[in-house]
């Protein structure tokens, strides 16, 4: 059993129901290297949650044999309020139905709040400006509005990841294969976390752009770096986006070798004890996210793919086609979709009807992209 489990109520939307977020807490409450995990933040995307389920007994044996060196604090499920969004059977949980917006975007950015506080106090000595910051990240998020619902929950999920070392937050895509999102600075130091899971897409930037979880606990740290350009500020939170191939991926088979494979990421960065080994060899070389590049649909209608996952598709070939059900001349229904770019076809759409505009498809490059921005590199 973890040392405690924790259930933060939220203010409720309604008077007839009270939601509450679960944290399971391991190891000694001051150990470092902390580590936080979610599952499902988009709560739509379901392979995260059985992934969690599997940690939680690799966890408790972990902590029933002490062996939790560090300190880690586990979410089974991020988002109670996407998980009770039914909507005539089916469970759309990648935006918040009261207009939230959705739930992974849109982070607040604490660098400016907390580069006002710190002012005048960081120096040469990294520990000590480590723990400062920390405290001080942790004062701006207490600081955040939380008299509603969905801003409650940003505060609760962010006090309890603004100031870990690691942060793992567990998402899917639509129809994918294993990858992975990367913050530049910390590569190569955490490169065994794709090698582990056998990532197929390891993706780097320097900020995304969307205020997605993942870099709102990270960026602070490279922002105040420049910042203070003369104070030792370390890229201290490891954060990243882990995407557990594709929604419909959810299998025990799958959930237990993927938190197998984290398991030993955290043994290897000294969170558990016991030797993980060698990390396995890569299955694709970093590549940056401006060069992976988003297709998007030029018309409503029915997608029929013309390239599988994983096959490498190139420059202007035709990835798929669109239907138009409402052709005339069914010798004029179809509109090919190309790639842009040389590269891995990692991601489709699981549903195979599509608005225009949407995006169909990513594909790892290794060109950066005329279109793609840092800054503006994620979908909303
Ligand atoms: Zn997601």
């Amino acid at each position: 059993m973890p040392r405690q489990i924790r259930r933060v109520g939220l203010p409720s939307n309604s008077p007839a129901a009270r939601r509450a977020v679960i944290f399971r807490d391991y190891g000694a409450p001051e150990a470092r290297p902390k580590v936080y995990i979610h599952a499902a933040i988009h709560a739509d995307e379901i392979p995260g949650l059985l992934v969690a389920q599997h940690l939680t007994r690799l966890f408790d044996e972990a902590e029933a044999a002490g062996a939790i060196d560090g300190r880690i604090t586990l979410a089974p499920y991020a988002n109670p309020i996407g998980l009770d969004q039914w909507v005539n059977s089916y469970h759309p949980g990648r935006y918040e139905l009261m207009g939230g917006g959705n739930f992974n975007r849109n982070w607040r950015d604490l660098t400016p709040e907390a580069a006002e506080r710190l002012d005048g106090k960081l120096g040469r000595d990294e520990a000590a400006n480590v723990a400062l910051i920390r405290e001080t990240l942790l004062s701006v998020v207490e600081g955040w509005p939380a008299s509603i619902e969905m801003d409650a929950w940003r505060q609760v999920l962010a006090r309890e990841a603004i100031d870990a070392d690691i942060v793992l937050d567990l998402h899917c895509d639509l129809e994918s294969l294993m990858h992975v999102y990367l913050l530049a600075a910390h590569w190569p130091r955490f490169a065994d976390l794709p090698s582990e899971l056998g990532s197929r897409g390891t993706l780097l930037s320097d900020d995304s752009g969307g205020g997605c979880f993942d870099e709102a606990m990270a960026l602070p740290w490279l922002r105040l770096a420049q910042r203070f350009p003369e104070a030792a500020i370390p890229p201290a939170c490891f954060a990243t986006t882990v995407e557990l191939r594709g929604q419909a991926d959810v299998s025990d088979d799958l959930a237990e070798a993927d938190a197998k494979a984290l398991f030993r990421f955290l043994q290897r960065h000294g969170v558990i004890a016991g030797d993980p080994g060698p990390a396995p060899e890569a299955l694709c070389e970093a590549t940056r996210l401006e060069a992976c590049d988003v297709v998007k649909s030029p018309a409503a209608g029915v997608l029929a793919y013309k390239a599988a996952l994983g096959e490498r598709v190139g420059k202007g070939q035709v990835i798929a086609e669109l239907v138009d059900p409402a052709a005339e001349d069914p010798a004029k229904a179809r509109v090919p979709v190309f790639s842009n770019t040389d590269g891995l076809l990692l991601t489709r759409k699981l549903h195979k009807y599509v608005a225009p505009g949407a995006s169909i498809a990513k594909i790892v490059g290794k060109e950066r992209l005329e279109n793609r921005r840092t800054g503006a590199l994620m979908e909303m």
